[in-house]
């Protein structure tokens, strides 16, 4: 596989090593043309023709389309668009009402804290007795019992890179009776997926990390296809009625994985996510997840080898952790800025973590290496000890 040819279509700043493809994927150099069109071309001169003659009102599906090789699903399962938060209430509640006789969602402490939240949320909204159990990651094998009604995980864990094994714990789940929700969002691009395989029964993702998407690109939503018939959407949109130009009093939901669709689809967003995807035609995911490992492991050897002042918190071994690598440090948010002032972009995750992302679509082993040599200046000479670099932004 020839990343050289991946690299050469992103828009890269001079100067910068881009390791947070986990949070925000770069730019693909085709969507600014593909952004533009559609504006002048689609909206400016199809006007509301846009949507039968330009495919807006197929775009969610398409672009579902689209995903599913990289995540190992069948044509026809995915569909895009909102946000993943609300993509994770769709898929919990759908859960919930294949399992009615049980009440607990079972999940883990490594989530994302907003799919806990939706999850929370939704529990209350359904009133009753249910409960949502955080275990401590490493516990989730172990509390696989038949109380369970669904199982509600994030594959790799945002801080730690930590990886469940989504093949055994979907089968454990079965095996007890218990519905299975997971969650893409640092899997999708990053690492091979393989949700018909594995039976897994929904799935959801996020396209602006590793799919890149854009910032607030749409989320996507997997239902196993002999499913989605059963499946109840909680949120009943227009868009997800079996005939929606009908315009009729009464809800009934459509047929097939449109029933999770809600609303009108934002087709600049989703216009930008088509043109991002096209980076990855011809591509195998199974070639990227090995240059990704090929590089993680590169960058822990030499930090760990140059760099006493900071401890992995990502498991070691590379089969047991995504696509990002993450290390503590005692003052990891000023090192954190202090790298990328000098060009080298992660992210800290509080208390203590610094997160680095491996993605060979543009990312190449000079880059880990220059990476590790501003770290090790950087910590080395106390460079991040400066008022501005212990500043707090917002957004970490
Ligand atoms: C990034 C991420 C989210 C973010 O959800 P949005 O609704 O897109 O803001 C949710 N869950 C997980 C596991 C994530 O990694």
């Amino acid at each position: 596989m020839n990343f050289a040819l991946t690299r050469r279509q992103f828009m890269l700043p001079i100067g910068v090593v881009y390791m947070d493809g986990n949070s925000l994927g770069p730019l693909p150099k085709a969507v600014p043309d593909r952004l533009t069109e559609c504006v002048t071309d689609e909206w400016g001169e199809l006007l509301i023709r846009g949507w039968n003659e330009a495919g807006w009102m197929a775009q969610p599906n398409k672009l579902g389309d689209r995903i599913a090789p990289i995540i190992g699903a069948a044509p026809g399962t995915v569909t895009v668009g909102d946000t993943l938060s609300l993509r994770v209430y769709q898929a919990l509640y759908a859960a919930l009402k294949l399992n009615p006789e049980r009440r607990v969602v079972l999940t883990d402490s490594g989530n994302f804290p907003s799919d806990l939240y939706m999850a929370d949320g939704l529990l209350r909204a359904m009133g009753g007795d249910y409960e949502l159990r955080v275990v401590e990651p490493e516990q989730v094998s172990a509390s696989i019992t038949d109380e369970v009604a669904v199982l509600m995980l994030t594959e790799v864990d945002f801080r730690t890179g930590r990886l469940h094994d989504m093949a055994r714990l979907t089968s454990a789940a079965h095996r007890n009776g218990v519905v299975t929700v997971w969650d893409l969002a640092h899997s999708a691009g990053a690492i091979e997926v393989q949700l018909a395989d594995t039976k897994a029964d929904f799935a959801v993702g996020c396209t602006y990390k590793y799919l890149n998407g854009g910032p607030g690109a749409p989320a996507f939503i997997y239902v196993r296809p002999d499913l989605i018939e059963l499946a109840e959407p909680v949120l009943q949109g227009w868009l997800g009625h079996a005939f929606a130009f009908d315009f009729t009093t009464d809800y009934k939901p459509a047929a097939g994985i449109d029933r999770m669709r809600v609303g009108t689809p934002a087709i600049l967003g989703m216009a930008a996510l088509d043109a991002a995807l096209d980076v990855w035609d011809g591509l195998s995911i199974s070639d990227v997840r090995a240059a990704s490992i090929r590089m993680s492991e590169l960058f822990i050897g030499e930090v760990e080898r140059r760099c006493p002042q900071v401890e992995l918190a990502s498991p070691r071994d590379p089969n047991h952790r995504g696509s990002q690598v993450s290390f503590l440090c005692d003052n990891g948010y000023p090192v954190m800025q202090a790298l990328i002032e000098r060009g080298v972009i992660g992210d800290f995750r509080a208390p203590n973590g610094m997160r680095f992302g491996f993605t060979p679509l543009y990312l190449r082993d000079e880059d880990v290496m220059a990476a590790v040599d501003i770290l090790d200046d950087i910590l080395r000479n106390r460079l991040w000890d400066e008022p501005r670099f212990h500043q707090r932004a917002h957004v970490t």
